[in-house]
């Protein structure tokens, strides 16, 4: 089990089977008094479950959360919140989910309990993205930290497969970037190698048995372990390139990121050997960043930006935009080496520095 003491002395962490039934106990430690549960459409059923979990403590379900956190859905959930005169909120589901909770705790100042049900990390981090008339920005607040977090691996027994893998993908994204990240601690270092090593143990048992609950488990320490480097350091090069990827053409989160990953990693590799280093051990392969593309591989990962929609006329434009403002990577950003990187990348090919 990870010590997650050292991080999160302000947020209470537990995992475990079943951990969902003991909700209303977290809840009440916690201070909560009324809570809107809150899911995506999808999870509504969750939501129901959860609802009840909580008995008398529970003041309705708000089942609407969707990517990237839309103003308009938020100011609908902070009507209900305010109706069922809540002050606190459980959010169950995936970063959308507890994306949302955060924005009502913005607004509001609810108490947010987490039950994580992706990799996605978000449980982890201060930092919350909104999106306004197709504009997506962030921002990062201590406060806005979810109070309590529950990890129970049953919840990701249902995520699909592929589902799975790439947001298994994008959680470990968060580590490597961590790994090379200018403000990174030897402790940040730690917990990221510790994140990419329970994915690296357990994801390939996972998928070969989907309802195995121990090996969840672990996937979801490794979710903890990549979501609190998030929220500790900087993100760098894969970050700006799928946030620009995702905000210019609309691509899905965790897939952009899945594909990215071993590019940007080939790409950083120059200036981040020594870094980079305890990846070959873990992923057994010379390369780091050809150890990951052939992981993602294994996993049955997509592996083309061609496969999700994208077109090779639109790479130009993307190179463009990622390398128009400046920001810091360990290595320098330059249009033709994010040209020839993407290109890679979107027919599919093996990464290359
Ligand atoms: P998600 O929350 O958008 O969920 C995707 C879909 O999967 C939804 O339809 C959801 O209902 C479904 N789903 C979730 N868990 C499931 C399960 N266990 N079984 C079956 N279906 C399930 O996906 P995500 O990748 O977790 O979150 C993406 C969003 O989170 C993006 O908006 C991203 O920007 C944000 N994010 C924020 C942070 C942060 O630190 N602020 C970190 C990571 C991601």
């Amino acid at each position: 089990m990870l010590n997650t003491d050292q991080f999160q002395s302000d947020q209470t962490v537990a995992f475990g089977a079943g951990l969902r039934h003991r909700a209303r106990e977290f809840a009440s430690n916690a201070g909560c008094k009324r809570i809107l549960v809150l899911t995506t459409p999808d999870q509504s059923d969750l939501g129901l479950e959860v609802a009840e979990t909580l008995g008398p403590m529970a003041a309705g379900v708000f089942c609407k959360a969707a990517m990237h956190t839309p103003t308009g859905i938020t100011e609908e959930a902070l009507a209900h919140l305010a109706e069922a005169r809540a002050d606190s909120v459980l959010a169950a589901g995936g970063g959308s989910t507890i994306g949302l909770g955060k924005a009502l705790d913005l607004r509001a100042g609810v108490i947010q309990i987490a039950l994580p049900t992706t990799y996605a990390g978000s449980e982890c981090t201060p930092i919350l993205g909104q999106t306004q008339d197709g504009i997506k920005t962030t921002m990062s607040d201590p406060k806005l930290r979810p109070d309590v977090v529950l990890y129970d691996p049953e919840l990701v027994v249902t995520l699909p497969v592929a589902m799975t893998v790439t947001s298994a993908l994008n959680a470990m994204a968060h580590a490597v970037e961590g790994l090379y990240a200018k403000d990174r601690t030897d402790a940040t270092t730690a917990l990221a190698l510790d994140g990419l090593a329970s994915f690296q143990r357990a994801l390939p048992e996972v998928i070969g048995a989907p309802a195995a609950v121990s090996a969840r488990q672990a996937t979801q320490e490794g979710a903890w372990a990549c979501g609190t480097v998030l929220g500790q350091v900087g993100m760098a090069l894969h970050h700006k390139l799928c946030h620009t990827l995702g905000g210019a053409l609309n691509l899905p989160h965790a897939e952009t990121h899945a594909i990215i990953l071993p590019h940007a990693t080939a790409y950083n590799r120059p200036a981040a050997a020594a870094e980079l280093a305890p990846l070959t051990r873990m992923f057994g392969h010379d390369d780091p960043a050809m150890g990951l593309w052939e992981f993602a591989r294994s996993l049955g990962a997509p592996m083309a930006l061609k496969d999700l929609g994208v077109a090779e006329a639109d790479l130009d434009r993307i190179a463009e935009l990622a390398t128009t403002n400046p920001y810091w990577n360990p290595r320098e950003i330059t249009n033709d080496g994010i040209r020839a990187l993407l290109g890679r990348a979107w027919g599919g090919a093996a990464p290359h520095a």
